[in-house]
């Protein structure tokens, strides 16, 4: 199944690769480089799943996350935060922000290509229940 994936990260190597990697699996992707871009977007496009950097210039990934979920539209979007390995604390706080679930920097592409079919999968799982 293929998806429409927002990608909000400021690192030009991780967007890339990312972009890569889920264009092999027929995704469609959107980028934002920055928070409040990528709010905007979210907020038009209504994405099936948001890849949401924390480290983010000018609004941190915390604070992109709690404003994306005050938007009716993205109350169920998948989010699923990019998190630094050698930051745990991060985890917990992404989470209590609003996010779905984590994936752990730096990204290991099958491991990766994995969880965000895990994410697509349980969320068409959700929509069937309701
Ligand atoms: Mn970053």
């Amino acid at each position: 199944m293929t998806a429409r994936i927002l990608y909000i990260e400021d690192n030009e190597q991780n967007l890339y690769l990312v972009t890569f990697l889920l264009k092999t699996k027929g995704h469609e992707v959107l980028q934002a480089h920055e928070g409040p871009e990528g709010i905007e977007i979210a907020g038009r496009e209504k994405p099936d799943l948001i890849l949401l950097d924390i480290q983010l210039p000018s609004m941190d990934g915390y604070t992109v996350a709690r404003l994306l979920r005050t938007n009716p539209d993205l109350v169920k979007t998948p989010i699923v935060a990019l998190t630094s390995y050698a930051m745990p604390g991060d985890r917990e706080k992404a989470m209590a922000a609003g996010c779905t679930g984590y994936i752990e920097k730096p990204i290991n592409p099958d491991i990766f290509l994995n969880q965000i079919t895990a994410w697509l999968q349980n969320d068409m799982l959700g929509e069937n229940e309701k």
